[in-house]
């Protein structure tokens, strides 16, 4: 029978041990979340993390806008990046299309970066220096450590190539030591990648685009893909993988809690980070 893969137990038995290490510190470690519009799964996102990070005793603070410009918006990041008694700051994507996501995210102090996606940070991970690494990317990477399955060596084949996951993703198993496919929606054949693959990363959003066909015994199966149907979440392989495969994150309860636990995770290695320079 095909192994599940808890992300939620990782989660778990990562946090506690988190949560002893902030509590050694004796500043008060805060997360300022940004929310601009109203997008119906941005809700739910920042209100899993805040709670999450008040778990740990993060302070949270949400700053929600319903309309605002790119400039102002640049102000307010500007004046949290000199504000000390802010650690992290975390802006919620997608921005509504007036905003320039691009200018936005860059003008966060990369220190500060706690979804890791300023060109500082990404070039830091690039170049396999100390930096904030991108939360879903990070999460993945623990989840395959915490479950001890091995790296380095690993034939592993990505679905997805966004900046937000797939990027970040293959350069952080590259650092690992992994030989990387990277696939996306020009992949012809995506079935031979998928085939010779040890460990396959699906990020795409599209229900069932992993079949039982596209995959061998041995098979591991990262599932982030997060769709929903008739109210019902599911991830992007097909439940027939689960038969079949050697082990499988399950959606919801796999790669989800992961990704909101690094930015836990991440708002300490930006108070390290921080710390460092002076
Ligand atoms: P995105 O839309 O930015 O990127 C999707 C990628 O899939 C693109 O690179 C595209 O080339 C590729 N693609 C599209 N159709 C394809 C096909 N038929 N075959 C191969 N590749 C194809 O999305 P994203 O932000 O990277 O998110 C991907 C999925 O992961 C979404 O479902 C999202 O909700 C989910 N997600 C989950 C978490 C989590 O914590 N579990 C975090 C982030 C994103």
């Amino acid at each position: 029978m095909t192994n599940l893969i808890s992300g939620i137990k990782c989660r778990d038995e990562l946090k506690k041990n988190l949560s002893k290490r902030i509590k050694k510190i004796k500043e008060k470690l805060t997360l300022t979340v940004i929310s601009v519009g109203d997008d119906e799964a941005s809700k739910i996102y920042i209100k899993n993390k805040i709670k999450e990070c008040q778990s740990v005793n993060i302070e949270c603070n949400h700053l929600h806008f319903e309309n605002i410009t790119t400039n102002k918006l640049v102000k307010i990041i500007k004046k949290l990046n000199k504000d000390s008694s802010v650690t992290s700051i975390l802006v919620q994507l997608p921005l509504p299309k007036n905003i320039d996501e691009n200018i936005i995210i860059n003008t966060i102090d990369y220190k500060k970066d706690v979804d890791g996606l300023t060109d500082i940070n990404i070039a830091k991970l690039y170049s396999n220096k100390k930096g904030i690494i991108p939360c879903t990317a990070k999460g993945i990477i623990d989840l395959l450590e915490f479950s001890k399955i091995n790296i380095e060596e690993k034939n592993v084949t990505i679905i997805g190539r966004s900046n937000l996951v797939g990027k970040p993703l293959a350069v952080s198993l590259l650092n690992k030591n992994a030989t990387v496919t990277l696939c996306h929606s020009k992949t012809k054949n995506l079935k031979i990648h998928t085939k010779s693959a040890d460990i396959i990363i699906v990020a795409v959003g599209k229900p069932g685009l992993i079949n039982q066909k596209m995959v061998s015994k041995d098979t591991i199966i990262i599932d982030v893909g997060i769709n929903r149907i008739n109210g019902k979440i599911c991830g992007d392989a097909d439940k027939s993988v689960y038969k079949k495969c050697k082990a499988v994150t399950p959606v919801p309860g796999g790669v989800g809690p992961m990704t909101v636990y690094e930015v836990l995770s991440n708002t300490l290695e930006c108070y390290k980070l921080q710390k460092d320079k002076k």
